[in-house]
């Protein structure tokens, strides 16, 4: 904690330093708080009889839901334009949004509407003695805990399994999949005893663990050595994944598109074509993938080929920033929307697998084009995205030395977490 203390000192602090600097002396005074609360996501119970709870679904509509509510017809055009206005709320989403309606008791009509679009944001409506409606919107306070888990891969383990038994929740898991997957390749650089590392963010509200929250450092002893990441928030507000050393671990290309998939074809200057027979290179890499997975655009770009061809079956080509290209093959069909001189971002989905044009089974065939020339996915080196410059390298490096701190702290006390 010494370091920590001198940064306090320091007049070149940023508020980053000094939030982590003060969460980590949290970390030293008080941080023993055995955690975890149960995971009850949505927490709505109380025996309120005059409170009636909806879960939107499909097909529900406002105007629908407060009808049946017993809300007369003007009402609910009041209550619709009051929500727009106050709220900006046009709609309600299926499976995601909840409408609490409150009564005085059970005979009486409903005063006060909650409608709950996240549950970090409640929209209530009253209603006045003279039927007129009001919206007030309340942010729910949230409180978020960084924890940390690690685990080791067992013989004949994926990275998934191993990550699962060491209690990393599935959405941190692939999104931690989805960052060591710039760095790492799966299918060769997983072995037995390997360990890995995850701190993320937990959030709580009231107490109750309500979800998630980001990725804040990853680790994993890779055979080609130690893969860390840290996310850090640049002076401009941007946030971005950066190694031990601050250079950006996001990378202009994902190598493996689709997450998890397993490697059933490498890349080849000369291999023995399965359906043609003879000898031909393989262009590409093939990833397993069943007919209708979403396939998504390896790197931000935009489509310039967008068609079908014997060899390919359906297929899309992008050109990336610099002089990369991307081709995916045999797909089932593609995304509506995208056209040739569609400019699309990192991940956004562009098709889905399948088998059409020369192909054996579903799967996806994925090439990298650099410079004309086809070269392996799996191992090109490609260029960072979002690299830092000369002052914000300088604050993250002391921001990643102290948050290396309490990852040390918390690797020895598994049962805290500390406090953001
Ligand atoms: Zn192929």
């Amino acid at each position: 904690m010494k370091k920590v203390k001198e940064y306090l000192n320091s007049s070149v602090l940023t508020k980053i330093i000094i939030a982590l600097a003060v969460l980590l002396t949290l970390v030293a005074l008080f941080v023993v708080v055995s955690h975890r609360t149960p995971n009850s996501g949505d927490s709505v119970a109380d025996g309120d009889t005059c409170k009636t709870v909806v879960v939107v679904s499909s097909g529900d509509t406002l105007s629908g839901l407060l009808s049946a509510q017993g809300l007369s017809h003007n009402q609910i055009n009041e209550i619709a334009r009051v929500l727009k206005s106050g709220a900006g709320i046009t709609g309600l989403r299926a499976e995601r949004d909840k409408i609490e309606f409150v009564r005085s008791d059970d005979e009486s009509p409903v005063n006060k509407i909650v409608v709950i679009p996240s549950p970090w944001r409640q929209v209530e409506l009253t209603c006045d003695n003279g039927g007129a409606w009001k919206c007030n919107t309340v942010d729910i306070q949230r409180d978020t805990r960084a924890v940390y888990k690690s685990g080791v891969i067992l013989d004949g383990d994926s990275f998934y399994l191993a990550g699962m038994r060491a209690g990393i929740p599935a959405g941190i898991l692939t999104d931690v999949y989805d960052l060591l997957a710039f760095e790492m390749d799966f299918e060769r650089d997983v072995r037995a005893g390997q360990k890995f590392s995850v701190l993320y963010e937990e959030n709580f509200s009231k107490g109750t663990k309500v979800d998630n929250g980001h990725v804040l450092a990853v680790s994993f002893d890779a055979l080609r050595g130690n893969v860390k990441m840290y996310r850090f928030k640049k002076s401009d507000g941007s946030i971005g994944f950066y190694n031990e050393k601050g250079d950006g671990a996001i990378k202009s290309l994902k190598r493996t598109p689709i997450n998890n998939a397993k490697v059933t074809s490498s890349f080849s200057t000369r291999r023995k074509h399965p359906v043609l027979g003879f000898t031909r290179a393989h262009k590409g890499v093939d990833f397993r993938a069943a007919t209708g997975t979403p396939i998504p655009a390896a790197g931000a770009g935009r489509v310039v080929k967008r068609g079908y061809n014997s060899g390919h079956g359906n297929f899309i080509r992008i050109r990336h920033n610099g002089s990369f290209e991307t081709l995916y093959a045999h797909m089932s069909k593609f995304k509506k929307g995208v056209n040739v001189g569609t400019v699309v971002k990192q991940g956004q989905i562009i098709g889905f697998a399948g088998s059409t044009g020369l192909s054996t089974g579903p799967h996806l065939h994925y090439e990298v084009i650099k410079d004309g020339k086809h070269v392996n996915p799996l191992t090109v080196k490609l260029p960072a995205i979002n690299n830092l410059d000369g002052p914000n390298k300088k604050k993250f490096l002391e921001y990643r030395e102290a948050l290396d701190q309490g990852i040390e702290y918390l690797s020895s006390h598994p049962n805290m977490f500390i406090v953001l």
